[in-house]
């Protein structure tokens, strides 16, 4: 059994609840000890993505293509959009001696659980429901139909959180330094107690 450090860490919970924040703090101040894997996507870059860096940026066709070339580990579709997750990305992370952080969704989570993969998984909640709706919102990222779709599917992402046994520990990111301390804490391979999950029915 591999020590927890040398596990890849999945991440996982609903889209704007500060997965990618989290991420980049941690990637900043360790650059070496880290490796991203970068899923492809169908979606549209946002400004400041970099292809190769937050994903690889490709059309359904090609998405298709890589499917039927078993090229994913899991893949899912999330708000109108493919995810997938390459064995080629972990396996450089992996051969790097870096330890392989995933940000995928819910449904890749449970694919991920049939595979040889064996890593911690991370859930990161909001602290509330309407915390969530203000940060998917003040990102500015998304149109308001793509707000509603994407709080539509962190019911099912929270839901899923709720069974017993889904992940191995829940981080609520409600004050960003404390969130921050416990994400790197676990990051670096130390036992940590997690929080319990809100509520999150307002
Ligand atoms: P995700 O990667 O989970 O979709 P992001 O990291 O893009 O989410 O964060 C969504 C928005 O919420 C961003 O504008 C980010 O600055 C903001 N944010 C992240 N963490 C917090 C926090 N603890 N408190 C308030 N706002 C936050
Ligand atoms: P976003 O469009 O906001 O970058 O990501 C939307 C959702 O897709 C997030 O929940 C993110 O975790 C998830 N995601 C990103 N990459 C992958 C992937 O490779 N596989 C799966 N299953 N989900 C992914």
């Amino acid at each position: 059994m591999l020590p927890d450090f040398l596990r890849p860490l999945v991440l996982s919970g609903p889209s704007g609840v500060g997965k990618s924040t989290l991420l980049t703090r941690l990637f900043a101040e360790y650059p070496d000890k880290f490796g991203f894997s970068v899923s492809h996507t169908t979606r549209a870059p946002r400004p400041g993505e970099v292809e190769g860096k937050h994903y690889y940026f490709v059309s359904s066709d090609r998405f298709k293509q890589l499917i039927e070339e078993g090229a994913f580990i899991e893949h899912a579709q999330f708000s109108g959009n493919y995810y997938g997750t390459s064995f080629m990305t972990v396996r450089e992370v992996g051969e790097s001696g870096r330890r392989c952080i995933l940000d995928i969704e819910a449904q890749g989570v449970r694919q991920i659980k049939n595979t040889a993969l064996n890593p911690v998984y991370a859930f990161i909640s909001p602290p509330s429901l309407t915390a969530l709706r203000k940060r998917l919102q003040g990102r500015g990222t998304e149109t308001e139909a793509s707000v509603q779709k994407r709080l539509a599917t962190a019911l099912k992402e929270i839901e899923y959180a709720k069974q017993p046994g889904s992940h191995d520990v829940v981080i609520v990111n409600d004050d960003l330094e404390r969130a921050y301390g416990v994400f790197k804490q676990l990051a670096l391979g130390e036992k940590i107690e997690g929080d319990a999950l809100p509520l999150l029915d307002d």
